[in-house]
């Protein structure tokens, strides 16, 4: 416990707290264990990035995998935590650094159930284009609203950090920056993304990438004319009725994956 916000601790193997929770409903379990395969197909993570669920018996405890591939990850991998990043059973594997972006945010926003972190390729750029503010193209991003907050590390890291989310302190500094949101840029880094239930955050990590992709081919042709904030609004709203289609087409791709 002690050690959860040095800096300099590399290892990511830590000692378990408490017990279990009762058991998440099975139904949570495998969605997360699809949307951890989901995200790998659509290009979202490699072999990092990792996503969460808020656990659903007891709202201070998180479902995260150990620290692995996602692409990898089955049932035995998930990983109950407390919100400060402490394991519950982890029982000596490594879990991620930054699970810390998970926890603080759970703290941070009680209406957030799941949580999803990359390092999308076409997003990133718009981590460090200061003058160019990362907004909705089309319908399908109504969630970015009016532009996304930017999460500058060095205001709490310093100039030297590894930009990593690796203590308490980040992960709360990370939480301030995204507010309200439900998207948020890391400068330097990449995004995190965050959902009343596994699928909205999966959706909308997914769409992050896809509206980078668009925004990008739209500023090389001209002005852009972006959504409004009603716009954002109302579409988001309308578009996230239909979510349950996409997550069946993503996860009948990688059905043969999940156990
Ligand atoms: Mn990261």
């Amino acid at each position: 416990m002690c050690n959860l916000d040095n800096p300099n601790k590399i290892s990511s193997i830590i000692n378990d707290l408490g017990s279990p929770a009762p058991a998440p409903a099975a139904e949570l379990l495998d969605d997360l264990v699809s949307a951890n395969h989901i995200l790998f197909d659509q290009g979202i993570v490699d072999a990092f990035g990792h996503v969460s669920v808020r656990h659903d018996k007891d709202p201070e405890r998180f479902l995260l995998s150990r620290n692995m591939a996602p692409a990898t990850v089955s049932l035995e991998d998930i990983i109950e935590f407390h919100l400060d990043g402490t394991p519950v059973n982890a029982h000596g594997r490594a879990v991620y650094l930054e699970r810390f972006i998970h926890g603080q945010i759970y703290r941070a926003r009680p209406d957030v159930m799941a949580i999803v972190h990359s390092h999308s390729p076409t997003v990133l750029p718009f981590t460090v284009v200061s003058d160019v503010k990362f907004q909705p193209v089309c319908h399908m991003s109504g969630f970015l609203g009016q532009g996304v907050p930017v999460f500058e590390i060095r205001d709490t890291a310093g100039t030297a950090s590894d930009l990593l989310v690796r203590s308490n302190e980040l992960g709360r500094a990370l939480a301030d920056s995204l507010g309200e949101a439900s998207f948020v840029l890391m400068r330097g880094h990449g995004s995190t993304t965050v959902g009343p239930s596994i699928k909205h955050a999966v959706y909308r990590a997914v769409y992050a990438e896809v509206n980078a992709n668009l925004q990008r081919d739209a500023l090389r042709l001209g002005r852009v004319v972006y959504l409004s904030q009603e716009e954002a609004q109302t579409s988001r709203i309308n578009v996230e009725t239909q979510i349950q289609r996409p997550w069946d087409l993503w996860k009948s791709r990688v059905t043969t994956r999940v156990k």
